[in-house]
């Protein structure tokens, strides 16, 4: 585990519980991962920040309360089969690296999968595997994944997710328009799927065969 910031992660995870995060292992996520590995270096100085980042090619990382919700709301125990849906930075990979027993990572722009990839090593993550493409297609080979968290915004539920998601899993994403959407968890239940929305969200587009078209 990184020492170098260790005063402002832990400063980070006290602002999460004021922010009102109750899971521990969620907690516990944040304390052992060096976001600072995570943002391009000239901006290391603001990584313990609760706030999103830009990392590069356009996108950014997500607020870590964000995340927090996020990673609350797929009741992960540790043993778990995830797929991430837009690896952007690999930050969210990391924290996921803690909760679950196996992580795969999809994303479509491959410089930021280049230097999530080396991000992830340097920070010890043992338990991933990243995957250079489009996600809306999902990741075949290693399905079904007990939850599916989707970081990018989709105009609907890409078909592939849903096919790939385990019997009683949970699936993240935030479903609406290119510019507004409302972030909505999908629980499988045999052939059914139920949606509950949780709250809006404002996110990068999901560009992707089942997703929003390239611009
Ligand atoms: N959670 C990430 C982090 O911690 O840095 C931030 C993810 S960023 C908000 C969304 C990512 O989704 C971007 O890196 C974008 O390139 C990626 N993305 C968009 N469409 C995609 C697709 N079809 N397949 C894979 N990744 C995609």
């Amino acid at each position: 585990m990184s020492h170098r910031f260790r005063g402002p992660r832990g400063r980070l995870v006290e602002a999460l519980q004021e922010k009102g995060i109750r899971d521990l292992a969620v907690l516990r996520a944040f304390d052992l991962t060096p976001r600072h590995l995570f943002v391009p270096p000239a901006i290391e100085h603001r990584a313990y920040e609760d706030s999103a980042l830009p990392i590069g090619n356009g996108q950014t990382i997500s607020q870590p309360s964000t995340h927090a919700r996020y990673l609350e709301l797929l009741h992960l125990s540790g043993s778990e089969r995830v797929l991430e849906v837009g690896t952007g930075s690999g930050y969210q990979t990391a924290l996921l690296s803690h909760l679950a027993g196996q992580v795969f990572s999809m994303e479509r722009v491959g410089a930021l999968l280049v230097r999530a990839r080396e991000a992830l090593r340097a920070s010890g993550a043992r338990n991933v595997s990243l995957l250079s493409g489009d996600g809306t297609l999902g990741w075949r080979e290693y399905a079904p994944y007990d939850a599916i968290l989707v970081t990018a915004s989709s105009p609907t539920v890409p078909t592939p997710l849903m096919e790939q998601l385990a019997d009683g899993g949970r699936l993240l994403i935030p479903l609406g328009e290119r510019d507004e959407q409302t972030l909505a968890l999908i629980v499988r239940c045999g052939t059914e799927f139920e949606r509950t929305d949780i709250a809006p969200a404002r996110f990068v587009p999901l560009v992707g065969t089942h997703g929003w078209p390239k611009k």
